[in-house]
């Protein structure tokens, strides 16, 4: 990644506002919370990587936990606030906190037992960060040590909505009397970040991907996949949906997941929304089959290009 743009993303996380509303996601926060407390064999006497620490509480959990030491990185400058933060909380001992790019700092320590981190974005794969996480596991991970969640899987779900999608698309044709429906040809290229409601749903969601992070490599993460969806009403599908859940289990007594589907407590990941321009209309028991690719931005690596077939449809996206 180029240096003027890692710089913007950094600054990004450096404001407490952001750090804020990550603690206050309960569902992910005490997801990483019960993972760690609830597995202290996994913990007791290892040393721990904790990759994008930013207010440090993952490193506090895991210090918690029983970590031996726990070595948290962040190259934004929220992490002089983690270093008040361990220190208030007679921590300084157990976490060491190191400010840089894990790409560019030096590890005290050779090796580490475990990774934990949360990267996930938007889509799962927005930002990138899982990236960094790759590299640390290559460089710092010992032989049998284990990264943190493990298992992802991202998903698709058939979306009837007529309402939402007149606020979002027929809104152009008459904007105070005037035709702005120009406007449609990028707003609907642009997938949304928004929550939606488990009624809209028209079918189950598919798994259109899943990997651990113990063994996925960079490669794996830009992909092509088909997908079907079973649909349960006869309308008009106006959108897909997007979203991810992600598992720890790997060696873990006690596992725990999370979703950030629509049928449970929202997150402040909320859903990814593909509008479709014009509605498409299917019927029960019809299985809509697509094909969905997912790449990096190559103008900007830390945004995605989502390209999507649907029946004989090709629908272009970005998420940035
Ligand atoms: N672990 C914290 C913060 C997660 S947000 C929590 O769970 O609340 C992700 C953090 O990772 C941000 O603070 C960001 O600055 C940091 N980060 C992302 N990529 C990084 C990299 N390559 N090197 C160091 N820090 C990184």
């Amino acid at each position: 990644l180029r240096e003027e743009e890692d710089q913007a993303y950094f600054s990004s996380y450096s404001h407490f506002s952001i750090h804020e509303e990550m603690l206050k996601d309960r569902v992910r926060t005490e997801s990483y919370r019960d993972f760690m407390y609830k597995n202290p064999a996994l913990f007791k006497d290892k040393v721990v990587l904790d990759v994008g620490c930013g207010t440090g509480i993952l490193s506090m959990f895991a210090a918690k936990a029983g970590a031996k030491r726990v070595i948290a990185v962040d190259q934004s400058d929220i992490i002089l606030h983690a270093m008040d933060i361990v220190r208030l909380n007679g921590l300084e001992d157990r976490v060491t906190l190191v400010k840089g790019r894990i790409e560019d700092i030096t590890l005290p320590v050779d090796k580490v037992d475990i990774i934990v981190s949360e990267w996930m974005g938007y889509f799962l794969l927005f930002e990138s960060m899982l990236d960094s996480v790759l590299y640390a596991r290559d460089m710092y991970l010992a032989d049998g040590g284990s990264v943190f969640p493990d298992l992802c899987t991202m998903s698709l779900a058939a979306v009837a909505d007529p309402l939402k999608h007149g606020e979002h698309v027929a809104f152009w044709e008459s904007v105070y009397g005037f035709d702005m429906s120009v406007m449609k040809a990028v707003v609907i290229p642009e997938a949304a970040v928004e929550v939606v409601s488990a009624e809209t749903l028209i079918s189950e969601p598919a798994v259109i991907k899943s990997f651990d992070c113990n063994d996925v490599s960079l490669s794996d993460l830009e992909f092509e996949s088909d997908f079907c969806l079973k649909i349960s009403k006869t309308t008009h599908c106006t959108a897909l949906l997007g979203f991810f859940d992600v598992w720890f289990e790997r060696g873990c007594a006690e596992k725990v997941t999370f979703s950030t589907g629509p049928h449970v407590d929202k997150t402040h990941w909320k859903q990814t929304v593909f509008l479709l321009e014009k509605p498409l209309p299917v019927q029960t028991g019809e299985e809509l089959k697509g094909r969905i690719s997912v790449h990096k931005n190559r103008k900007d690596p830390r945004s995605l290009l989502i390209r999507l077939e649907l029946r004989d449809r090709r629908l272009h996206y970005s998420l940035q």
